[in-house]
C-alpha cells in the first residue's frame, strides 16, 4: 500500500494521501454540453504500431543506442507531420544524485501562427530498473515500456497525423519528454525539486521557443493498457479544473466515459506539474490510475510489454484528444 500512498507513479504524490485509497466518487453534476464538432479519424492501429516500433528499438533508456534511434524516429514522425520540428539535445542532472542524462527532448509545431495554443505532452524515455517487479531478479533490468511511455507516444503521433488530414484553427504543440521515469522514491526529498520529470523540467524552463505559450497542457502517460482508467487528478483539477472537466465532458459525450471517469483520481506529481510550475501553463494529466488509488500492476515492471496494449483505449484518449483540439 505504501507505494500507492507515497509514490503513485514514475511519480511522486505530494498531495491528500486520502483520496488516493478511498474509493470516494465525486459527483459532479453534467449540464448538457454542446454538440462535437467533427475532428478526423484516429487510427487504434497505426496507434499500436507507434507503440510497437518504440518497444522494437528497446528500451529507450538514456544513453543508449536505442534512445538515440526512438528520437530520430520520432523526429523523422514528426516531421511528416508538424509545420516545425525542434530537438533539444542536452544533459539534465538528477538533483540529488547528481547523476548526469543525456536527454532528448523532441517537439513538433503545428500552425506556429495561431495565438491560441494547446501543448500536447508525454515522456518517452523508459524506466531503466523494473524495481517493482515480483521477482527481485529483475529490479536492475530496463523495461519495455509499452504503457508508460510508448503509449503516449503513440497516440501523439497519430494525433499529429489526423490533424495534417483536416485543417485546424487553433495551434498544437507536441513534446516528448525525455529522462522522465529516473527518479526513486528514497531519493525524493522536499528541500529538491522532484527527482523525476527531468527532460520536462527542462524544457519549461528552456522552451524550444522564447517566451513560449500555450493556453493549456494535456499530458497522456501510461494510456495504452486494456481496462484502463483515467480518474480526475487533483493538481490538474486544482491548476486546470475548468479544461479537465472539458476533456472528460468531451470524452463522455464520445462515449469514452467507462475510461475516462468522473471520479477523483489521486494526486500526482508527473510531467503536467513541471509545465504548470515552471512554464506557468495550466496543464492537466490523463493517467491510469486503479479503483485502489494505485497504478495498474504492470507499472514498473517487466510486464509492461505489448501485450497490455489495447486498442481501444488508445482509441478513446486520441479521439478525446482530437475533439478536444477541434472544438476548442
Ligand atoms: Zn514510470
Amino acid at each position: 500500500m505504501k507505494k500507492y500512498f507515497l509514490y503513485i507513479a514514475s511519480i511522486f504524490a505530494i498531495g491528500s494521501i486520502a483520496s488516493c485509497g478511498d474509493s470516494t466518487t465525486s459527483t459532479t453534476t453534467e449540464t448538457a454540453a454542446p454538440s462535437l464538432v467533427k475532428a478526423p479519424a484516429f487510427s487504434a492501429d497505426s496507434a499500436y504500431a507507434n507503440v510497437q516500433t518504440q518497444v522494437y528499438f528497446g528500451p529507450r533508456v538514456p544513453g543508449s543506442a536505442s534512445q538515440k534511434k526512438c528520437a530520430a524516429w520520432m523526429e523523422q514522425q514528426l516531421r511528416k507531420y508538424c509545420d516545425s520540428v525542434y530537438v533539444q539535445n542536452v544533459t539534465v542532472t538528477q538533483p540529488v544524485t547528481s547523476k548526469t542524462y543525456p536527454c532528448i527532448n523532441v517537439i513538433g509545431e503545428i500552425n506556429p501562427q495561431a495565438a491560441t495554443r494547446v501543448l500536447l505532452l508525454c515522456h518517452w524515455d523508459s524506466r531503466g530498473w523494473a524495481d517493482e517487479d515480483a521477482n527481485p531478479k529483475f529490479h536492475n533490468t530496463p523495461i519495455d515500456a509499452a504503457d508508460d511511455a510508448g503509449s503516449g507516444v503513440g497516440v501523439l503521433i497519430e494525433v499529429a497525423r489526423a490533424i495534417k488530414s483536416q485543417k485546424l484553427d487553433i495551434g498544437v504543440d507536441i513534446l516528448f519528454a525525455d529522462v522522465e521515469d529516473y527518479g526513486k522514491s528514497e531519493w525524493e526529498q522536499a528541500s529538491y525539486p522532484s527527482t523525476y520529470c527531468l527532460g520536462t523540467r527542462y524544457w519549461a524552463q528552456n522552451p524550444h521557443k522564447y517566451g513560449y505559450h500555450a493556453n493549456f497542457g494535456m499530458c497522456l502517460d501510461m494510456v495504452g493498457a486494456k481496462g484502463a482508467t483515467f480518474k480526475l487528478e487533483q493538481q490538474s483539477k486544482m491548476l486546470a479544473g475548468d479544461f479537465q472537466k472539458k476533456v472528460w465532458t468531451t470524452a463522455s459525450q464520445l462515449g469514452h466515459s467507462s475510461y475516462f471517469q468522473f471520479a477523483d483520481g489521486g494526486s500526482i506529481t508527473d510531467d503536467h506539474m513541471e509545465i504548470n510550475q515552471y512554464a506557468r501553463i495550466p496543464c492537466i494529466d490523463i493517467i491510469n490510475t486503479q479503483p485502489n488509488g494505485g497504478f495498474a500492476p504492470h507499472w514498473h515492471t517487466m510486464n509492461d510489454k505489448m501485450d497490455i496494449i489495447d486498442k481501444g483505449t488508445l482509441q478513446a484518449v486520441g479521439e478525446t484528444v482530437l475533439a478536444v483540439l477541434y472544438n476548442y
